[in-house]
């Protein structure tokens, strides 16, 4: 994405059996809200304008898919056994969900300098 969202709040994005994506954005002045999708629209009523958009969509079959604050990035959640860092070199590790060792491929947390790894729980 080369578009700034640094004026972005808030985003939700819905989704429809067979229609496109729509992308609600509150913008962080509280009161700017873009439609993308769908029919775009603009307005200035803030937050509750947002609760008009995701009812009127909803009643057309949408649903959120995903809904996150911008300036606290969606992350996929991740499993709390993760090693302060790594056994071998001190490296910090890095979350691998499908880690393939020859023998089974599973979550993961591998070592981001040398190959030290070790099984996660997962999620
Ligand atoms: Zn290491």
């Amino acid at each position: 994405m080369t578009e700034s969202t640094d004026h972005i709040q808030h985003t939700w994005i819905l989704n429809h059996p067979v229609a496109d994506e729509i992308v609600i954005e509150l913008w962080t002045d509280g009161e700017s809200v873009r439609v993308e999708g769908g029919e775009h629209q603009s307005t200035d009523g803030g937050r509750k304008d947002v609760d008009r958009f995701l009812e009127k969509y909803t009643l057309r079959g949408y649903w959120v898919s995903a809904d996150y604050e911008v300036n606290d990035p969606h992350e996929p959640e991740l499993p709390d056994d993760r090693p302060d860092e790594c056994a071998e070199c001190g490296q910090p590790c890095e979350y691998v969900p499908d880690h393939y060792d020859g023998y089974r491929t599973g979550p993961a947390w591998m070592c981001t300098g040398c190959k030290w790894g070790q099984w996660s729980a997962g999620i």
